[in-house]
């Protein structure tokens, strides 16, 4: 069942009821956009149409944050519970161990994605990765690698001698944004974990999800810095 939030729509499951909407979004090998909502973006949503569409253009929407599950509530079309994006990821890696899906984790700051993977296949040794790729790219604007000549990176490390990269590695050789979509795509994930924060995450995958040609992707927004400790 679907409900209507402040003009979201947010989908009535519970954790075990996600999962199996990934997986049958899996099993069509169509590109899907799942979405954990909570407060803040929902909130976000309502000066930012093109959030709120975006929102309304996922496939899967779960309540994510105790103010949404309260608000369902309220507005007399309760949810069964909190869906966060932490659970969601972590439920689902569990089930990817056992039924093979290959899972791309994209996001956070060099290493944090290789170490949370690592962990991860550690707890689930039969867990594909199929590829890491950290969260500090060039936006999508500066265009392909090498194409736009006398463009400055974004996030050109070694500028500063205190590095306020936010601890981007100094190497100038920082992928584009669409590097790193050509990256995911040619590893061929089954799910593809972002994690960028949001609603970055969500724009990003919206933005790219026909040619990233994931079947499943979402937005996990700190999660790789938990599981990598
Ligand atoms: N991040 C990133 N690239 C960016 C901005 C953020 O990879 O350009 C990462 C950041 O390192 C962190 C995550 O995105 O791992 C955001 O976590 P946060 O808890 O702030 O997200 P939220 O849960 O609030 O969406």
């Amino acid at each position: 069942m679907q409900i209507n939030l402040l003009g979201a729509r947010v989908d009535a499951v519970d954790l075990a009821g996600a999962v199996e909407k990934v997986a049958a979004f899996i099993a069509t090998g169509r590109p899907h956009q799942v979405i954990t909502l909570n407060p803040e973006i929902l909130y976000r949503a309502q000066q930012e149409p093109e959030l709120l569409a975006l929102i309304n253009q996922a496939d899967l929407v779960t309540a994510d944050g105790i103010g949404i599950v309260w608000a369902a509530g309220v507005a007399g079309t309760p949810v069964p519970g909190r869906v966060t994006g932490i659970d969601l990821m972590l439920a689902l890696v569990e089930r990817a161990a056992r039924e093979g899906w290959r899972v791309f984790l994209l996001g956070a700051a060099p290493g944090v994605a290789e170490e949370a993977a690592r962990r991860l296949q550690e707890k689930h040794p039969g867990l594909v990765v199929a590829g890491t790729q950290h969260g500090y790219f060039r936006p999508a604007e500066e265009g392909p690698a090498g194409g736009a000549v006398g463009t400055s990176p974004a996030h050109t490390p070694g500028n500063s001698p205190n590095n306020s990269t936010g601890g981007l590695p100094e190497n100038p050789k920082v992928p584009t944004e669409w590097d790193v979509v050509q990256q995911v795509r040619s590893a061929k994930p089954d799910l593809l974990f972002v994690a960028l924060g949001a609603p970055k995450q969500e724009k990003f995958i919206a933005r790219h999800k026909e040619v990233l040609g994931v079947p499943v992707a979402m937005g996990v927004g700190g999660s790789f810095d938990v599981i990598a400790g």
